[in-house]
Parts: structure tokens; C-alpha cells; sequence
């Protein structure tokens, strides 16, 4: 399979396994190495036990690791894979442990290491897993030899059970166990932390590409937009002349508003995307904001269609002011009364309310009892391009949004499907505005 180097998560679970075959394959390689040194210097036969048991398990590794080593770029499913191969490797290690003396055997440690990177690899639990998968093999193992049914390899028959008894036998399980679980559940904290910023790490990085990518293209983009804009103006302009100049047929006339109509849309689109793409800075002015919202309202509620299904109601505190550009006030409030219509299917109503939540913001609320949305459509709506609607354009909320957060605004949703939608917009207010009456108190 070939790895796709866009799937974050994939790629990290390969890279992980890419490493932990390595380390596998270079431990096997120095247990084998120093099996054999050992053997040399000491002059031993070669194939006396446990050396020999030693040199199979080094070499049973190598032949894993490499036959690993083979398998993993063919792969999809990662995290199975990791599952078979530390699962492999705590039977190894036990194997490791039972020829090395069982129970006064000193690489019992060994299977806190794989369960360590277990942890890092497979996540909590399956760090978890595996601690019980050593746990059950820890304690088969003590367990047959206490028993007398297996003996170790290079012990005296009958060695533990002369020396120790039961309950220090168990004791020293009991604390191998919660070893082995206590590990686990540390290395999967730590796993699960990296993680986390891993994935905050790779949320940021798609946030600036997708960013660097939206400049370049709104760069180029807005360039043609506006080499749009003007022979649209001239067709425009050329059917309503001939419009008026040619006698009067009802199906050219219809054809002729289809043209209109159509041209019409193409230049809001076009004007759209510019506010989005290149915003012009604003000219700023001192609002006073009710005079101002009352003003859109009333352009908004004029139209007559809207006016015989929707019920608009407001509630708007005076004297409250805000530094802004009266146009881009107007696109945000207008895009938002938009989308609130639009959400209503036959009747329904709109409330507009404003008030001050404290000495520095003030607050618009646009609530409708339209179609609401799910959570799914919410964590996109703000995305320029995402749209629900069959004629959208979904540039809407990406352009209140830019404008928002250019006047240090805040701009939040709650909705729920079938019930309702509310937008909440709060801007800085401009204190020093405010008409001071005569006792002082604002
Ligand atoms: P457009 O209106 O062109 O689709 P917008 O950016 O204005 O683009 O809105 C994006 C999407 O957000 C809409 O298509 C709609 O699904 C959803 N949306 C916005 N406002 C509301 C609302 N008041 N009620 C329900 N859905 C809404
Ligand atoms: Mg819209």
C-alpha cells in the first residue's frame, strides 16, 4: 500500500512501527552479540544452556524483524499489525525469562519495556492489553514451575519451590502485576498527552496552509473577479438598451429577464467573493448603533414577499455606540437577516435584539425559528464556499466573520434542527461616546 502523506495519524502509526521494528532488530542483534561474547570469554561451550536458547531467541528475532520489515509498507491496517507484533514480543520475553531462570530470572523488566512502548504505539488500551497479556503469562509461567510441571532451563529442579514459599511467590507476582498495569497506565497517559498536541500541532498547520493557500488564490482570484465585473456591467447595460429599443415579444422578454437575473447574481457572487477575498479597509465611523440597525431592519422588512411571512421583532437599547464602517455593519446584520430568512420555510419569525453586556461589549442577537442546524453543519458554516443551499454561495458567514474579527469582535452560534437558530455578534463599544447626562452618570 502506499502510505498517504496527507493522513497525519497514518503516517505517524507507520513512522512509529518503522521505528519500533528497528529497535526490535537491534536489540535482537546485541542480545545475540553478547550471548555470543559471553560464550567466548568465558570459555563455555558453545551450545551449553541457556546461551544457545539465547542465540534461537536473538535469531528468531532478527528473522522477525526483517519479515516485519517486509510486511509494513504492504500495510493498511497499522494498529492490528502493531498488536500482533508486541503481542509476539511479550511471548518472546517470556520465553527469554523461562530460560533465563523463571522466576530468579533478572529480565522480568523486560516486559515493562514492552509494555512502555506498547502504550507509546498502540495507545492506552492497548498498553492495557498487553500488561495483561504479560500479567497471564508472568503468572502461568510461576505458577506451572511452583507446581512442578516445568522446569527452567539452567535451575536446579525443584529450586523455587525449596527456597520460597507460596506466599512470597505470590507476592512478588502480585507486585510484578500492578508493575505491569501501573506502567501501562503511566506510558498511556504520556502517549495520550503527546497525542493531543500532535493533533492540535497538525490542526494548526492545516489552519496556516489552508490560510497561505486562501491568500495566494484570493490574490489571484480577485483580480479576474474584477476583470468580471466590468463586461458583466456592459451586458447588463446592452440588453435593458435593447430591451427598450426592440418591440415587445413576451418570449425574448422572458429570455431577456433570465439574462438580467442571471447577470445580477453573477455580480453579487463577484462582489461577494471581493469582500471576502480582498477586504477594503474601512472608513471607520462613530454609530450610534440602534439609528443604524434600525435602518437595515426597516430596508429588510419592506420587501413585500418577506414581509407577509415573516414576523420581525425588535428590541434595541439607545444611545449605545461602536467605531465601524457603516458599510460593513450593514453586510453583517444584512447577512445575518439573509440567512434568518432563509432558514424559514414558510412563516416564521425574527427577533433582532441589542443591549450592552458590559462597560466594553455590546451585543446583536438575530435569532430565527427556521431550520437550525446540526452540529455537523456547524462546525463548517463559517468555511468560505460551504453552503447547504442549492443557490448559495456560502460566502455569506465567511464575510461576517472577516469583518468581525477585524473590529476585534465575537461572533457565536446556537441552534438546534427544526427549532431555531441565534447569532450572537458583540463589538466593542465606544465609551466616550456616550452622551454624559447632567448628574454625571452615563
Ligand atoms: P449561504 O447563505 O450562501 O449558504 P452562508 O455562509 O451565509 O452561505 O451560510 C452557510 C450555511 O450556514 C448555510 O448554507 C446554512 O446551511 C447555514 N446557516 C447560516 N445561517 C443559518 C440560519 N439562520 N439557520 C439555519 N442555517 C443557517
Ligand atoms: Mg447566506
Amino acid at each position: 500500500m502506499k502510505i498517504d502523506r496527507q493522513n497525519k495519524p497514518q503516517l505517524d502509526q507507520y513512522q512509529k512501527l518503522k521505528w519500533l521494528i528497528f529497535f526490535r532488530g537491534l536489540f535482537a542483534a546485541v542480545l545475540l552479540g553478547s550471548a555470543v561474547f559471553v560464550g567466548f570469554h568465558e570459555n563455555r561451550p558453545f551450545f551449553s544452556q541457556p546461551l544457545i536458547f539465547i542465540c534461537y531467541i536473538a535469531v528468531a528475532l532478527l528473522i522477525l524483524s526483517a519479515l516485519y520489515a517486509f510486511i509494513l509498507p504492504r500495510l493498511f491496517k497499522f494498529v492490528r499489525f502493531g498488536y500482533i507484533q508486541i503481542f509476539i514480543d511479550s511471548l518472546l520475553i517470556t520465553c527469554i525469562i523461562f530460560v533465563t531462570g523463571s522466576f530468579s530470572s533478572i529480565f522480568s523488566f523486560l516486559y515493562l519495556v514492552v509494555i512502555i512502548y506498547a502504550g507509546m504505539v498502540l495507545s492506552r488500551s492497548g498498553g492495557m492489553f498487553i500488561a495483561f497479556c504479560c500479567s497471564v503469562q508472568y503468572g502461568v509461567l510461576i505458577a506451572l514451575e511452583f507446581q512442578g510441571v516445568i522446569y527452567p532451563v539452567g535451575v536446579e529442579v525443584d529450586f523455587i519451590f525449596r527456597n520460597y514459599n507460596w506466599n512470597y511467590v505470590l507476592y512478588k507476582l502480585f507486585i510484578t502485576i500492578v508493575a505491569c498495569f501501573g506502567v501501562a497506565f503511566l506510558s498511556g497517559f504520556l502517549a495520550e498527552q503527546e497525542r493531543r498536541a500532535k493533533k492540535e500541532l497538525w490542526a494548526m498547520e492545516d489552519q496556516v496552509k489552508r490560510v497561505e493557500k486562501l491568500a495566494a488564490i484570493g490574490e489571484m482570484a480577485s483580480g479576474l473577479a474584477h476583470e468580471i465585473k466590468n463586461p458583466l456591467a456592459s451586458l447588463s447595460g446592452s440588453i435593458q438598451f435593447l430591451r427598450e429599443d426592440i418591440p415587445y415579444d413576451p418570449d425574448r422578454d422572458r429570455l431577456m429577464d433570465i439574462i438580467l437575473r442571471e447577470a445580477d447574481r453573477l455580480t453579487a457572487l463577484v462582489n461577494d467573493f471581493l469582500m471576502f477575498a480582498k477586504p477594503q479597509p474601512g472608513q471607520t465611523k462613530i454609530v450610534e448603533l440602534d439609528v443604524a440597525l434600525e435602518e437595515i431592519i426597516n430596508v429588510f422588512t419592506t420587501d413585500n414577499r418577506r414581509n407577509k411571512r415573516i414576523n420581525v421583532t425588535q428590541q434595541l437599547a439607545e444611545g449605545i455606540f461602536i467605531e465601524i464602517d457603516p458599510e460593513h455593519l450593514r453586510q453583517v446584520v444584512w447577512n445575518l437577516l439573509l440567512n434568518a430568512d432563509e432558514a424559514i420555510e414558510s412563516e416564521g419569525q425574527i427577533d433582532i435584539k441589542m443591549y450592552p453586556v458590559d462597560k466594553i461589549y455590546v451585543c446583536i442577537t438575530i435569532s430565527d425559528n427556521g431550520c437550525g442546524m446540526t452540529e455537523e453543519t456547524m462546525e463548517s458554516i463559517f468555511d468560505p464556499f460551504f453552503t447547504a443551499k442549492p443557490k448559495g454561495t456560502g460566502l455569506g458567514l465567511s464575510i461576517v466573520q472577516r469583518i468581525i474579527t477585524s473590529y476585534n469582535g465575537l461572533i457565536d452560534v446556537q441552534s438546534s434542527p427544526e427549532k431555531g437558530t441565534t447569532f450572537n455578534v458583540k463589538f466593542r463599544r465606544e465609551i466616550n461616546s456616550r452622551p454624559v447626562s447632567a448628574s454625571g452618570s452615563v
